[in-house]
């Protein structure tokens, strides 16, 4: 059987998934792989304060190699519908260009995996060389609790063992080709809260202000570059997103100032290395009748990497094949479902075109689907022939 990579996208983007409902885009999805000769598995995750998200596994195959596929069928919602050219739930080509919630990020990207791997086995005979898998959240968009994480997890408790992982999301900066990520920055949030003692401005000593105090913490954090950037990692940044007083009055020396920031941080870091730096700033501060503290955020992720080696190599080489660009090997952007993954197997990311991601009218044009299709069937069948 084949599977027109158009088609299955074009359904895909016309089942409303807006993290957390599933859609009807899981149930598409388990039809299309189980015709196929996949083995389905729908499992619903669940934790106290956060909704129930159902997730997909599939596999065809008994042994390896293993080479498994991830993405997310969840979307961010559309915003003003009003403002889409087209329904962003309909699935609508308009001059040679799907528009949808979710084209891009990331229902193209797994319309032409699964269209690719359907391909793939057809032409094997429905026996792969070694297994193909999926493993599909419908938590990525939102608080990715339920979603990869626990589903890697189930798995591994299965005896689910992967070599190598492609994550399909948005790569390309602007044309199909241009890079793949093998890795992603860390990232660490941090709350810095400084107490003093609150008095008239005209009687400072008998007051204690903590406003010169956090400034002096946030310049001893910032005075200096992280570091100059490493072999595959841009510098590593750290932004001041707020700092807080509350302090609407002239004539008050405030009791409490709070600032917070975030770092990306490169393969020179790590979260416990710059916790304790931050830490040693803030026990550095000093002032009569001043208390400074910092607390850590929730959801902090570490660096990490994929080397560049025989499997990157491959993927690099057909993306260049099939568009004529060499693409870049980058760590570039925020975090994805790659953080979880790389406690794993090797994984990759290497998806659609990411400029309408998120946007309204977002979109794909029609060649793009088929390029990537194209690339993603020449990797699977590469990959098995080595
Ligand atoms: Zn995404």
């Amino acid at each position: 059987m084949t599977t027109d990579p158009i088609e299955l996208t074009a359904r895909l983007l016309s089942c409303p998934s807006v993290t957390p409902a599933e859609g009807g885009a899981l149930a598409l999805l388990e039809a299309t792989l189980r015709a196929g000769g996949f083995t389905v598995h729908r499992v619903t995750f669940s934790e106290a304060g956060t909704p129930d998200v159902e997730n997909l596994y599939a596999r065809i195959g008994s042994h390896g190699p293993h080479l498994v596929f991830a993405g997310h069928t969840d979307v961010v919602p559309p915003g003003d519908v009003a403002a889409w050219r087209h329904d962003p739930f309909s699935g609508t080509i308009d001059a040679g260009v799907l528009y949808g919630r979710g084209a891009v990020d990331m229902k193209g990207g797994i319309g032409c995996f699964v269209a690719a791997a359907l391909d793939h086995v057809a032409a094997h005979g429905g026996k792969p060389r070694g297994s193909i898998s999926f493993l599909i959240t419908g938590d990525e968009e939102g608080p990715s609790v339920n979603g990869t994480v626990k589903l890697l997890d189930w798995a591994a408790k299965r005896g689910e063992r992967f070599d190598h992982c492609i994550l399909g999301e948005p790569t390309n900066p602007a044309a199909l080709g241009d890079m793949i990520k093998i890795g992603r920055r860390g990232s660490l949030s941090a709350i810095i809260t400084v107490e003093g003692r609150q008095g008239h401005v005209a009687y400072p000593h008998l007051a204690a202000n903590p406003i010169p105090v956090l400034l002096a913490i946030l310049a001893r954090l910032t005075d200096q570059p992280l570091d100059a950037g490493t072999d595959h990692f841009d510098p590593s940044n750290l932004v001041i997103t707020s700092i807080d007083v509350g302090n609407g009055a002239t004539n008050i020396i405030p009791q409490k100032a709070v600032a917070r920031l975030n770092i990306r941080f490169n393969d020179q870091h790590s979260t416990a290395s710059l916790q304790a730096w931050i830490a040693e700033a803030v026990a550095a501060a000093t002032g009569e009748g001043i208390k400074a503290s910092v607390a850590f955020a929730r959801g902090n992720s570490e660096s990490f990497l994929t080397k560049p080696g025989a499997f990157v190599d491959m993927v690099q080489a057909t993306i260049e094949e099939v568009t004529g660009i060499k693409p870049k090997l980058s760590t570039s952007g925020g975090t994805s479902d790659a953080r979880f993954i790389k406690n794993y197997c090797p994984v990759i990311e290497f998806g659609l075109v990411g400029q309408t991601m998120h946007a309204v009218d977002e979109r794909v044009p029609v060649a793009d689907l088929v390029a990537l299709t194209a690339i993603y069937r020449r990797i699977i069948d590469r990959y098995f022939a080595s």
